[in-house]
Formats: structure tokens, sequence, C-alpha cells
């Protein structure tokens, strides 16, 4: 081999021609797999800067929340409070909305026991599971839109405010009729955008 440029001759492992210091073809692509380490090694470390959130595919979410009749959106939420506190979007989701919303998700399935050990009619006890439906039901919505705002506020640190709105759990029909799906599959989103990272 020898040198492109003053034509010397090249040892097959030399970086740059001994002669005139002209960088030979290995040398170059030396160099740039040098510059590919160095750039996977900085996406690393951005990522590893980020804060972390569980990644789970929408279709798990579905069918975990259909064999579980819901109520895996209560646990959804139980789950996720810390990791989307520590986002420090200027948006808290509080304990006790998570914990009453579970309370009452749990009242509902034991309705009938706890009309029974109050003594009160099958009919009361049915009017008690309408009322803790309707709260769920309210509650759900409530805390959807809420971590909507954590997550939307949270993009706004990355890009202006209205294109975080525009571009992360825009949909507020899709906020309250599919709750936990859309906003996992929102967080999904995120973590593809590198606005996140996913929690191993
Ligand atoms: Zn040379």
């Amino acid at each position: 081999m020898k040198c492109a440029n003053c034509g010397a001759p090249i040892e097959a492992n030399d970086e740059v021609c001994q002669y005139c210091g002209t960088r030979t073809a290995y040398g170059i692509s030396m160099l740039e797999e040098h510059k590919r380490h160095e750039q996977e090694e900085q996406h690393r470390r951005e990522l590893e800067n980020l804060p972390k959130i569980k990644y789970v595919s929408e279709a798990f979410v579905i069918f975990v929340y259909v064999i579980t009749l819901g109520y895996y959106a209560p646990y959804w939420y139980a789950t996720r409070m810390k990791p989307l506190n520590d986002l420090d979007s200027g948006t808290k989701l509080p304990a006790w909305a998570a914990g009453i919303y579970a309370l009452v998700c749990a009242g509902i399935i034991f309705s009938s026991e706890i009309g029974d050990s109050l003594g009160l009619s099958p009919e009361m006890s049915q009017e008690i599971f309408n009322y803790a439906f309707g709260i769920t039901f309210t509650g759900s919505i409530l805390l959807a839109f809420w971590v909507r705002r954590i997550l939307q506020g949270y993009a706004a640190k990355f890009m202006e405010r209205n294109i975080a709105v525009g571009s992360v759990a825009s949909s507020a029909i899709m906020t309250v009729f599919f709750g936990p799906v859309y906003l996992q599959h929102s967080i999904n989103k995120m973590i593809k955008m590198k606005l996140l990272a996913p929690q191993i």
C-alpha cells in the first residue's frame, strides 16, 4: 500500500503516513470507530441521567386490565406515583388521592360484605356499590388528568409548553376513556423520544 498524498509505502496497521502524516484508509476507519464509540458512550450517559419509569407494552396493559376487571388501574397509579412525582414537573400526584381511589376500588369488591357486616339491606349494599362505582369512575378520570398534567409539565422542560402539550398525552378524550392504557402509551412514547429512560 502507498500513501495517497506522498506515495510512500504504508504498513497495514499504520493510522497515518510515517512520512507526511496523512491519515491512511485504515486510520480513517479507526477514527470513525472511535467517534461511534464515543457517541454510544455519550448516549448511554444521557440515558443514565434521565429519570427512569417503567416501560410496559400497551398490549400488556390492556391484557392485565381485562383479566383484573379494571383493578389494574389503582395498582398502576400506586406504582407510578413515586417515579411520576420524582419528575419534578411542578405537579404532584398526592398519596391521599391515589389512596382513596384504591380504597374505594376495594370497597366495590367488598360492597356486599361491607353491607352485610353493617347490617344493611341488599338494596342499601347496592346503593353503596353504585356510589363507590361513581366515585371510582370520577376518580379515575381525575387521576388520569393529573398524571397527564405531570407528563406534559415534565416534557415542557425539553420543549416549548404548547409543543409539549401537543405531543405528550395530547388527547383529552383518550385520557378520559383509556386512562392508564393511554398514559402508559404516552410514557412509552416519551421513552422513545428520549425524554425518559426505561426502568429495567
Ligand atoms: Zn504520506
